[in-house]
């Protein structure tokens, strides 16, 4: 990796949004998985400093491998900016080439956040979703249920797709916007029991304290993608969800140490540490099995993690050397 001496790289969110396509990130994330499972790419757990409201600060660093670029995410989420139209992440995304340390490349951390999220999501799916799966429910109306549908459909041929969120009307007009985007048929439901009856995928993606999806409710053999809760006080999948399905998560010691939904299961006594059977990158290596039965639930629990943005970042950089996109600025 070599850049122009003195510069750094801005990526902005247009660029990335451009640049960062599904069907690129699908594949980095699949590797992204595998290389932080076999240890190689190096990250110690997140560190979220508190601030007003439920708002928060995480600061993210890790290093993709000895030879490749090393780096942080500094993002801010701030839930309430949904109501006013704002995403709610926001932040960078650093690079540092491995040769001299130097800082190379920062780019829009909302939108790599946005893109590797359900990218991810969707590597999970396609390793953990029956293959005939079709149909869709995504809980909450947010960016990240745009972007899950797009992502979804790249691994599986929807059908049907229903969503739920606290505000019908909300739901309603997702629902229209996504139908006209994808010509699928969008369905708003009025409760997150009737989106997800019939569904064989379920997304959870909303800013809920506590759950909005129940076991009970879930069909025989669904795949559930359990992505909005990513710290401490946080579950979006009641305590019976954790302990019945067969849970996969992104990063095993983060789910334990920083997952919501899983430190409630165990403080129920119901679960122990063993309940995150594997690690994505080990199913898609192969070392442990995913789904083992067609009825079986599987939950994919992600918190999210730096590997995932440093993989879309390092990739981007190459391709911006390449092929000569971003700002360059003295620095
Ligand atoms: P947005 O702000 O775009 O959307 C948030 C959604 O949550 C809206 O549908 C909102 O609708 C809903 N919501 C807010 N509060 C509640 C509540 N108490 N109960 C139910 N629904 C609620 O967020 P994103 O789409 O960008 O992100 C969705 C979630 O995913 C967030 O929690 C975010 O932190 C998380 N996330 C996780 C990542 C990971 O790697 N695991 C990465 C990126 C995001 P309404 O207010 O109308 O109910």
């Amino acid at each position: 990796m070599s850049a122009a001496a003195s510069s750094l790289l801005v990526l902005d969110r247009e660029v990335v949004r451009q640049q960062l396509t599904m069907d690129r990130c699908i594949p980095l994330m699949r590797a992204a998985a595998i290389d932080l499972s076999r240890g190689i790419t190096r990250m110690p757990l997140r560190q979220v400093v508190p601030l007003k409201g439920s708002a928060k600060f995480g600061v993210m660093p890790g290093a993709l491998a000895d030879d490749r670029p090393f780096g942080a995410k500094l993002v801010a989420v701030f839930p309430d900016n949904f109501e006013r139209g704002v995403s709610s992440h926001q932040g960078v995304v650093t690079l540092f080439e491995p040769e001299t340390g130097r800082p190379v490349c920062i780019a829009h951390a909302g939108e790599i956040t946005r893109i590797r999220t359900a990218a991810s999501s969707a590597a999970a799916t396609d390793a953990l979703a029956r293959p005939e799966a079709s149909r869709l429910a995504l809980l909450g109306y947010g960016e990240q249920a745009l972007t899950h549908l797009d992502a979804i459909a790249h691994v599986r041929r929807l059908t049907t797709v229903t969503v739920w969120g606290r505000s019908l009307e909300r739901a309603e007009a997702f629902a229209r916007d996504a139908a006209a985007r994808t010509g699928l048929e969008v369905t708003a439901c009025a409760s997150a029991a009737e989106a997800v009856a019939e569904a064989d995928i379920v997304c959870a993606l909303t800013h809920a304290r506590d759950p909005i999806l129940q076991a009970a409710w879930l069909a025989k053999g669904a795949h559930v993608n359990a992505v909005g809760a990513s710290t401490p006080d946080a579950a979006e999948i009641d305590t019976a969800l954790v302990a019945s399905s067969r849970l996969i998560a992104d990063h095993r010691e983060s789910a334990l140490r920083q997952g919501g939904e899983i430190q409630r299961a165990r403080a129920a006594g119901l679960v122990d540490d063993s309940c995150v059977v594997a690690e994505l990158g080990q199913v898609l290596a192969g070392e442990i099995a995913g789904r083992t039965s067609a009825d079986q639930i599987t939950v994919y629990k992600s918190l999210g993690n730096v590997s995932q943005d440093l993989a879309s970042l390092a990739w981007l950089y190459e391709a911006a050397l390449e092929q000569g996109f971003g700002t360059r600025v003295a620095f």
